[in-house]
């Protein structure tokens, strides 16, 4: 008989207080079998949500429902219930923190931080469990087997020695991943370095690799609100779902969550498909029984972010008037950093040729000065020919336009900012009042539904 597998969703009533979070994540779980005969007396537990930057629920996964988990974890007989997380890479708040350090330059935030700053680690101690940043985690330098790009990362020894792990998502779109559920939320758990070279054209089937080291005994979803739009940070934007979603597969999850958010046919979800392609869980949709409420009881069209909306190429080429894009070869996602960079260099008053990918052909004589000539991502930084001599010109002047990184990202978005706010094109100040807005906008938000939430700041 063909192998099936099951998915929980469990709408609430509003108001959706802590009382009814506790008791739609007890249903959700229940109707999965429950924690009974598989957490154990004395088992170590450990939960990983995704607490993506120091903003609260829709950008990170609500403190009620992860403080919900471990007390039900603790009411099964574990014996002791660890949640741990890694903070995005880099949010708008990186210019905010004052105490910003060479380690935390990209972030802003250390995930201790981001934990106090969101009230979970206040609401996880309360309730017996403690809380683990990867940043200090101890780590295994760890094979993966069956891998197919990502084969050798340093992994977080609690993981890997759990008795028991609980993968907790957030229900959210993504620029890069169409959707950030169960299999992108555990690239959290891998150091700066491994999250960063993940980020590259291959990033559906680093993510997949990841949930091959260590798979979840159970994925709990936090579907309270949802986020639709420009994801999965600060730019998306709010919606009203209140679901909890709970299975033991994480494709199935992902699969009918992507249905929830409106995506008809889930296997568009690259994450999705190649996770079923690879043997960790069931996407078809077809061989997964929805338990308690169904999808279309739930189900909402969520905006998806604009690459996935329309070509790409008409968010990169012959947008700006003052930017020449020379660009070949290149990957998806230095299609998709060099649409932010444009955006970015559209506020230099002069002309500006912008370098990207593997050997574009440019003409004998840029219409730009080299002043103004950028080079984007590694590729652009090996090309050979014409462009090379462009390069070592400019280096011989010490003119550094070079935006490096595979893929170029918030490195790379940083030096180009500080090179903008150097010029005078960006005021620093301006950048630091909007992501302060934009934080501020998602604390009322969220301070709305819950208003027992005092953010730690
Ligand atoms: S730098 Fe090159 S390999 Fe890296 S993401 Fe860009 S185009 Fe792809």
């Amino acid at each position: 008989m063909t192998e099936r597998a099951t998915v929980a969703i469990v709408k609430g009533k509003a108001p959706i207080d802590a009382t009814r979070i506790e008791d739609m994540v007890k249903r959700a779980v229940a109707l999965t079998g429950g924690f009974v005969d598989k957490i154990k007396t004395g088992d170590h537990v450990v939960i990983k949500p995704n607490l993506f930057a120091p903003y609260p629920p829709p950008v990170s996964v609500d403190r009620r429902v992860i403080a919900a988990v471990v007390r039900l974890a603790f009411e099964a007989g574990a014996g002791r219930v660890s949640v741990i997380e890694g903070v995005s890479m880099g949010t708008l708040m990186k210019r905010v923190n004052p105490a910003r350090s060479a380690q935390t330059a990209s972030r802003g935030y250390s995930t201790i931080e981001v934990m106090k700053m969101l009230g979970v680690k206040k609401a996880v101690e309360e309730a017996g469990g403690e809380v683990i940043g990867v940043e200090e985690a101890e780590t295994v330098e760890t094979d993966i087997e069956g891998s197919i790009a990502l084969h050798r990362v340093s992994y977080p020894r609690v993981v890997l020695d759990a008795d028991y792990f609980i993968n907790m998502p957030a229900m959210k779109t993504h620029g890069m991943t169409m959707v950030t559920l169960s299999i992108k939320n555990l690239q959290g758990l891998l150091d700066t370095r491994s999250r960063y070279f993940s980020h590259r054209d291959d990033l559906d089937q680093h993510m997949v690799d990841i949930n091959k080291i260590r798979k979840p005994d159970m994925v709990i979803l936090d579907g309270l609100i949802g986020m639709e739009g420009l994801g999965a940070g600060e730019s998306g934007t709010p919606v009203e779902m209140g679901v909890i979603m709970a299975g033991s597969d994480p494709v199935a999850l992902d699969s009918v969550a992507s249905m929830c958010m409106g995506i008809d046919n889930p296997l568009l979800v690259g994450t999705t498909r190649i996770a079923n392609h690879d043997g960790l869980g069931i996407g078809n949709p077809f061989l997964i029984d929805v338990v308690g409420n169904s999808i279309d009881e739930v189900k909402q069209k969520f905006q998806l972010p604009i690459n996935y909306t329309q070509p790409i190429e008409s968010l990169v080429t012959g947008v700006y008037p003052n930017i020449d894009l020379y660009i070949g070869g290149a990957c998806p996602t230095c299609w998709l950093m060099t649409a932010m960079f444009e955006a970015m260099l559209a506020k230099v008053p002069e002309r500006v040729s912008l370098i990207v990918g593997v050997d574009p052909k440019v003409p004998p004589r840029l219409k730009t000065d080299l002043e103004h000539t950028f080079f984007l991502g590694e590729c652009a930084l090996a090309t050979t020919g014409d462009l090379r001599d462009l390069r070592n010109e400019m280096q011989l002047k010490g003119i550094d336009r070079f935006l490096g990184g595979c893929p170029p990202y918030e490195q790379a978005l940083v030096k180009l900012e500080d090179f903008m706010i150097g010029k005078g094109y960006l005021d620093e100040q301006d950048l630091i009042k909007k992501a302060e807005e934009q934080r501020k906008k998602f604390f009322e938000y969220y301070q709305s539904r819950d208003v027992t939430w005092e953010p730690e700041l």
